[in-house]
């Protein structure tokens, strides 16, 4: 049996319920195959097996009481995966689906991404089950504090830097923020995506959608295509989306679907500056639905319960959730002429999904490497806190964009290197292997 096979069946022993975990590691591993064929040294150093078992991983308990009195018991989390090339770092979830193997997935997919980023980052990820949809400010407040709470002895600018993801926007990060001062006495880079008012970059709120964008027109580019004009679909209506849209209309797409839990908006005259201005209100102030798009703007259709994907379209943003885009979804895109799949969300696409759109072809760009803009933005973050300054708006913006380029780049270059050119896929997971693994063997088996 293969090092691959044999690390994998070894992981499926040991974590088999974890099924995004497992979909995660055996997506990756697979794609390794030629970079471990040529290089002895990695079985030789069992980084295979090092790179799949986290360096730790953190639960606890987050006891808190709602308004009405009543008292509440969750679960928080954080998989602390790799260090090998700098302080662990990745965002929190709140979700009530969040569970061990979901964390465990997000983790080992954010140590390939900050690799790729150039940046000195290594992977984690947490969160908690806790649902902040309908609760009051003061009740989220409430269970940041808690969390934080505990949370506050496994993290600091040079350990752990936590951030937002999917229900931690800025509102959860200050309280998480107010907390943690408030244990320590320490005002630091501990967690990014804070307000720029008070030691957050520039840039950081727009950086996943717009990066996603970048590494799109990056795509692109290699076929002398660009954005302007194409008819695109987004899934998602929170951070990654939002900005996601920004970016395209300025660059002159049409964006035509936005969508949440509950279902999808199509609107066929495309979703421009002032339409995205009231979803931004309606989401981030009012965290209302996206279905009241339609009451506002009779003319765009709400289908309920429905994804965006048989809409026809150029390009594809997959920006809510894991495995959002199945196989029935991907024959759908394809067969309407999608050409373009840039990925917002963490893996959003299904690996069945996935294999479709390079059999067909298309430009599939996959989070680690599409949505790498946001945590590159994060560093950017740490950064500047470390060095006691704010950068201007531009600087923050400069880099973000020729960090995006230089991801393409270096994912190409490696697909190429190794057979496979255009394969976005393979390239940033070798690319984002090397790197990490490299500094394991350098640094021994601790
Ligand atoms: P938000 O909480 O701001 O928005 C999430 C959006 O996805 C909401 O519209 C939400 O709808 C929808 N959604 C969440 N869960 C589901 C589900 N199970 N089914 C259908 N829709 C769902 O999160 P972000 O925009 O920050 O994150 C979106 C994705 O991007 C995640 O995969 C995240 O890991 C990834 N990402 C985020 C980064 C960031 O900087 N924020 C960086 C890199 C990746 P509803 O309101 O109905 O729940």
């Amino acid at each position: 049996m293969s090092y691959i096979e044999e690390t994998l069946q070894h992981v499926r022993e040991q974590s088999g319920t974890e099924t995004e975990f497992l979909q995660s590691v055996e997506e990756t591993l697979r794609s390794l195959k030629p970079v471990i064929d040529e290089h002895p040294k990695y079985r030789r150093y069992a980084v295979l097996e090092r790179l799949t078992e986290p360096d730790r991983m953190i639960m606890f308990r987050v006891g808190w009481v709602d308004e009405q009195g009543v008292y509440h018991v969750n679960r928080g989390y954080r998989v602390q995966f790799n260090n090998a090339i700098g302080p662990y770092k990745g965002g929190l979830r709140f979700h009530p689906s969040v569970n061990l193997g979901i964390v465990k997935f997000l983790a080992f997919e954010q140590v390939f991404k900050n690799a790729l980023t150039t940046l000195p980052m290594g992977g984690a990820k947490g969160g908690s089950d806790f649902d902040p949809k309908g609760r009051s400010d003061e009740e989220v407040m409430s269970f940041c504090q808690s969390f934080m709470t505990e949370f506050a002895r496994y993290i600091g600018p040079d350990m752990d830097v936590p951030a937002g993801d999917i229900g931690v926007g800025k509102r959860e990060v200050g309280y998480l923020f107010g907390q943690y001062k408030k244990i320590t006495s320490q005002f630091n880079g501990v967690i990014t995506g804070k307000d720029p008012n008070w030691g957050g970059s520039l840039m950081r709120p727009q950086a996943t959608g717009y990066g996603t964008v970048y590494f799109a027109e990056e795509m692109l580019g290699t076929k002398g295509e660009s954005l302007g004009g194409k008819r695109c679909i987004v899934s998602g209506s929170g951070n990654v989306a939002q900005y996601t849209v920004e970016k395209l209309t300025m660059l002159g797409a049409k964006v035509l679907t936005l969508s949440d839990s509950g279902g999808t908006i199509y609107d066929k005259d495309g979703i421009d500056r002032e339409k995205l201005a009231f979803v931004m209100d309606l989401k981030n102030n009012r965290r209302g639905r996206i279905s009241e798009y339609v009451e506002k703007y009779p003319s765009a259709e709400y289908l309920d319960g429905a994804n965006p994907w048989s809409i026809p379209c150029e390009c594809a943003f997959p920006s809510a959730t894991q495995n959002e885009l199945e196989l029935e979804d991907a024959k759908a895109l394809v067969k309407n002429g999608c050409s373009l799949v840039s990925e917002g969300a963490n893996m959003p696409c299904t690996a069945e999904a996935v294999g479709l759109f390079l059999e067909n072809k298309l430009m599939y760009g996959p989070g680690k490497a599409a949505n790498a803009g946001g945590v590159a933005t994060s560093g950017l973050e740490m950064a500047q806190n470390a060095q006691h300054l704010s950068w201007p708006r531009e600087e923050v913006k400069g880099r973000l964009r020729s960090i995006m380029k230089d991801i393409h780049t270096l994912v190409s270059e490696t697909a190429a290197q190794y057979g496979r050119p255009h394969d976005y896929v393979m390239g940033a997971n070798i690319a984002g292997f090397v790197k990490v693994a490299d500094a394991m063997i350098d640094q021994g088996i601790v």
